[in-house]
């Protein structure tokens, strides 16, 4: 099948909304699309809805950031929603503390900003590091948001004081198991190992119950390609890809990926509900009980 099995809408960092992606993946024919925002389930009902209505099979997904190392992503797909929630719950809230930490630490610097400017300039979503550098540019602290991140919000002072909480790589595996979901561990060239580390690394997660590797990735090289495909083989783990569609504002130069991809293993999975089609899964979504709707239907609005 023609398949993209990580892409991200304005549910969390993307540029379009989940109903939009929808409708790209359609044009470029795919057939099975996987939305992965990073820690949020909200933009999966919106998805399921309009994949119904366009004939794309939307894969309920999520991008999980583990503790670990800083590029340590676990891509969950086809759980039930349910068993998946009171972790997005934990990551939203660490999201929510460290906006106050990010002021905290700029003040000590000197900077004058605060709280409620970046909140108005988050526009009711999560407030992330974008928000924050956007005030520093308006304050005339920096000349654009990427010197903001240069000067302040990306530096190894910044990262040791201002951590936001993140899963170890097993809760997350083991939190889209529960939900009888399957995992893949994305894009292994950016998590900064040498091939002997990652090695290791693939295998302690194959113990823990990881079901795929995603060797199929816009920025691999054919040599890097060929090794994941290697470290698949030799742990039993299926091949998964996509590509990281953010949308041409967030990330340029990446399109939307129509790889010819073996996904029915992927697909039969097991969320404890009768025939977990599309309309079952948008059921499940309904009656979750979940403050990480908090935001339903306002998205991560984007600088123009
Ligand atoms: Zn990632
Ligand atoms: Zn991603």
């Amino acid at each position: 099948m023609i398949a993209d099995l990580h892409t991200h809408s304005a549910a969390s960092d993307g540029q379009y909304a989940p109903a939009e992606l929808v409708r790209l993946a359609r044009e470029r024919g795919i057939e099975v699309l996987a939305l992965t925002d990073h820690d949020t389930l909200d933009g999966l009902e919106e998805a399921l809805r309009a994949g119904e209505a366009l004939g794309v099979r939307v894969l309920p997904g999520i991008e999980l950031g583990a503790a670990e190392y800083d590029h340590l992503h676990i891509l969950g797909y086809g759980f039930a929603p349910a068993a998946l929630a009171p972790l997005c719950r934990k990551l939203k809230d660490g999201r929510d503390r460290r906006a106050q930490r990010m002021i905290d630490f700029l003040r000590q610097k000197g900077l004058e900003l605060t709280l409620e400017e970046v909140e108005e300039t988050a526009g009711g979503t999560p407030i992330a590091r974008p928000h924050v550098a956007q005030v520093l540019v308006r304050r005339g602290y920096a000349d654009s948001v990427p010197d903001a991140f240069r000067r302040y919000l990306d530096t190894g002072e910044f990262r040791r004081e201002v951590r936001r909480f993140k899963a170890d790589a097993r809760t997350c595996l083991e939190a889209v198991k529960a939900g009888g979901g399957k995992t893949s561990l994305a894009h292994p060239c950016q998590i900064g190992l040498d091939p002997r580390a990652l090695e290791e690394l693939v295998g302690r997660l194959a113990a823990w119950g990881l079901d795929a590797l995603e060797c199929r990735y816009p920025t691999h090289t054919p040599e890097q390609e060929a090794f994941y495909l290697r470290l698949a083989e030799t742990y039993r783990l299926h091949v998964t890809g996509g590509s990281d569609f953010h949308g041409e504002r967030v990330k340029p130069g990446v399109r939307l990926a129509a790889l010819q991809m073996d996904v029915d293993r992927l697909l039969e999975t097991d969320t404890g509900f009768p025939g977990s089609g599309q309309a079952d899964i948008i059921a499940i979504l309904k009656n979750t009980d979940s403050s990480s709707t908090d935001t339903g239907g306002t998205y991560l609005r984007l600088p123009p």
